[in-house]
């Protein structure tokens, strides 16, 4: 095939980019790049989405790794913020709350999010234990036997643990769908 003048790669560049060039026009500009260092570079120059496949994936999982951390953060707050509201807020915000927080700790842990919802169990009866244990120190009588405050807590984290596993679950679901989107959009936008 004839060499395509610089020039003209140039200026399809960025139509392959915006995915709005025609199938020949991608084809030729892919098979200029494959042998013209300078206009791979201009390809390499623009924003993030269009960089070749290897420097972009350098880049994601350093911001992957900073998302992360600031997400584990913010989920740790959160768990504790949704135990504390424990008995001071109405089940309406927890019903909302919970399963924010657990369809955020899929997208944060994936494989491993089903530890989110223990978690929150476990935070969940911790917050509680003083007010579970408040009966057996406060020195008045009660009727009840010793292990119905327990039960009444964990039932209680039960029932927080299993908001935060539905928002688990719609994470997921959102992920599926979101991936499937997104990759028929790489599939469209990027040279192979
Ligand atoms: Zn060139």
């Amino acid at each position: 095939m004839k060499q395509i003048p610089c020039e003209v790669i140039e200026d399809l560049i960025p139509l392959v980019i915006d995915g709005v060039a025609s199938e020949p026009s991608k084809a030729l500009v892919c098979e200029h790049i494959k042998t013209c260092d300078s206009c791979r570079e201009k390809m390499g120059t623009l924003p993030i989405e269009v960089l070749p496949v290897g420097t972009k994936q350098t880049v994601l999982k350093r911001t992957r790794r900073a998302l992360f951390w600031g997400g584990v953060l913010l989920l740790l707050c959160g768990a504790l913020l949704a135990a504390s509201v424990i008995n001071t807020f109405s089940m309406f915000y927890n019903l909302i709350g919970l399963p924010i927080l657990g369809a955020f700790g899929y997208f944060l842990f994936r494989k491993w999010s089903f530890a989110v919802p223990i978690g929150v169990f476990f935070i969940t009866c911790l917050w509680q234990l003083p007010q579970t244990l408040a009966p057996f120190f406060s020195g008045g009588v009660t009727s009840a036997p010793w292990w119905s405050f327990f039960l009444a807590s964990g039932i209680m984290a039960l029932l927080y643990a299993v908001f935060t596993g539905i928002g688990v679950l719609i994470g997921w679901l959102l992920h599926i769908a979101f991936r499937k989107e997104r990759e028929e959009h790489d599939e469209e936008k990027t040279c192979n």
